[in-house]
């Protein structure tokens, strides 16, 4: 096959691996820098220009497609999907996991295991808002953040209202989740491939800090997960529509609570920490299920 990664940058971690595995199975891959890419929507043939030609032959694309680029990125993707490439995972799936309020709205009317969570922008009555949460101590955190940035732990109300009124100043959506204590400042990463989690890690806080963010000092290890918590992270991805996701897991008193899904989610530490080959994995589940025929949302919607 003739596959197209749409990356910002071929020496990132899960970049190289996707080449590397792609390449070792047979396929020609081809490394194509999203924000680059032109498009003419147009026409009556579909096509995406890049350093003055037109992509053709291309049988699937991987998209990897970072928080900042999540607009024109989607928008790309959709022009490979209207020309009839198969997308490892679709645009409409990756702009919805794109949004935190969105994605927790569809995972929770699905009954999927979430943490107790509110959302704000401008509050007219705060404490109410805690109450709605059954109170402190609390995690706030801002809509927007990424690797642990942004997410506070508030030990009183007090701390937690003054901690909202902040952020109100900053004209920031919010998050107010109940804070699960007995996860003891670990989150399980599933990897989800399909219909399976192919690999798990444990991330685990550094002594004093709640966020198990890799980031933040977090250490990774592997960790043998319930047939629940499997379950969990297989139907969050499918409520989602994604093929491949990263779903972070919450372990609380009643059963596995979903933090959130991530549509691009890193191959380094999930890799180096169980040894396994995830790249591989990728790329057969793109020989398995990819082809001219299997692009189901040809860009719709
Ligand atoms: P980010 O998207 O910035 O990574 P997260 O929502 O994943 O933000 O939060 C960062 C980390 O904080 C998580 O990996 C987890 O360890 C911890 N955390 C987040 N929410 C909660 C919560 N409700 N209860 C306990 N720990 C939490
Ligand atoms: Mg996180």
């Amino acid at each position: 096959m003739k596959i197209a990664v749409l990356s910002r940058n071929p020496r990132l971690y899960s970049t190289r691996r996707l080449v590397e595995a792609g390449e070792a199975r047979g396929h020609e891959m081809v490394v194509i820098d999203t924000l680059r890419a032109y498009m003419n929507i147009a026409s009556h043939k579909p096509q995406i220009h890049y350093r003055g030609k037109p992509l053709e032959g291309f049988d699937a694309v991987i998209p990897r497609i970072g928080a900042s680029v999540t607009f024109y990125g989607c928008a790309v993707l959709r022009q490979f999907e209207m020309m009839g490439v198969f997308p490892l995972n679709e645009s409409v799936a990756i702009a919805r996991s794109r949004d935190k309020l969105r994605s927790l709205q569809l995972l929770s009317r699905r009954g999927i295991g979430l943490p107790v969570t509110g959302f704000a922008h401008s509050p007219d009555d705060i404490p109410d808002l805690i109450q709605m949460v059954n109170g402190a101590p609390l995690v706030i955190k801002v809509l927007e953040g990424t690797q642990g940035i942004g997410v506070v732990l508030c030990e009183t109300e007090k701390a937690a209202e003054s901690v909202i009124e902040a952020f109100m100043g900053l004209k920031q959506n919010i998050m107010v989740q109940e804070y699960i204590k007995e996860a003891g400042g670990a989150d399980i990463r599933c990897f989800v491939v399909g219909d399976k989690v192919i690999a798990s890690m444990k991330r685990q806080a550094k002594p004093g800090e709640f966020r198990s963010n890799l980031h933040r000092g977090g250490t990774a290890s592997l960790i043998k997960i319930t047939p629940e918590e499997r379950m969990t992270a297989i139907r969050a991805a499918k409520v989602m529509g994604l093929s491949v996701a990263g779903v972070d897991i919450l372990r609380s008193n009643h059963g596995p609570l979903v933090m959130e899904v991530n549509s691009s989610p890193g191959l380094e530490g999930i890799e180096v920490t169980t040894g396994k080959d995830v790249g591989s994995i990728i790329i057969q589940h793109l020989e398995k299920n990819g082809g001219p025929n299997m692009v189901r949302t040809k860009g719709k919607g």
